[in-house]
């Protein structure tokens, strides 16, 4: 950040008053602009046969790898909402029966992926503008060579292992840079 975005004048990054990290600091306007991590949320939708749903991404990055469907959460939505919104944009599969899979932290890139189990009421499902493709797997033909994010790999191995449980624990980790 150069400017601030509440005045147009030049920003600082200090530590302020009262605080123990640097922020970008308005001395203009007074304004402290501070930055904290983006929430990524998904689903890993299960079919009524017990395929998992995996979406082609049609967009970088990592255009041509597999993925869960998730993205960015908006401001006004819960954790589920979002979640569910992104199913719909990723793969038309409206999810029902939210329970929550994984909470993942990865503070070298300053976000949390959050990934719900959901049930797809039926077996429809289609590509969009974000997914070149939308398939159906059994857990075990997972392309575990072609997923797109270390979260979603993390999360999928999660629900591997758990699967026969009658219910599944919540991952609970962290992701860091390699
Ligand atoms: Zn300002």
């Amino acid at each position: 950040m150069n400017f601030c975005s509440h005045c147009g004048s030049a920003v600082r990054f200090a530590i302020p008053d009262m605080d123990n990290r640097s922020r970008y600091l308005c001395d203009h306007c007074g304004t402290i602009h501070y930055q904290n991590p983006r929430l990524i949320t998904g689903t890993l939708p299960v079919a009524p046969d017990g395929r998992i749903l995996l979406c082609k991404r049609a967009i970088e990055p990592r255009l041509g790898y597999w993925t869960l469907p998730a993205g960015f959460m908006e401001n006004g939505e819960t954790t589920v909402e979002g979640a569910l919104r992104e199913t719909i944009e990723e793969a038309c599969v409206t999810g029902q029966n939210p329970s929550l899979l994984s909470i993942i932290s990865l503070p070298e890139f300053d976000q949390v992926h959050l990934f719900y189990r959901v049930d797809m009421p039926d077996f429809e499902y289609a590509t969009t503008p974000e997914s070149s493709a939308v398939e159906l797997f059994e857990i075990e033909q997972i392309p575990w060579q072609e997923i797109a994010f270390r979260t979603v790999t993390a999360t999928l191995e999660h629900y591997q292992t758990h699967l026969k449980r009658a219910a599944i624990p919540v991952l609970n980790s962290t992701v860091y840079r390699r």
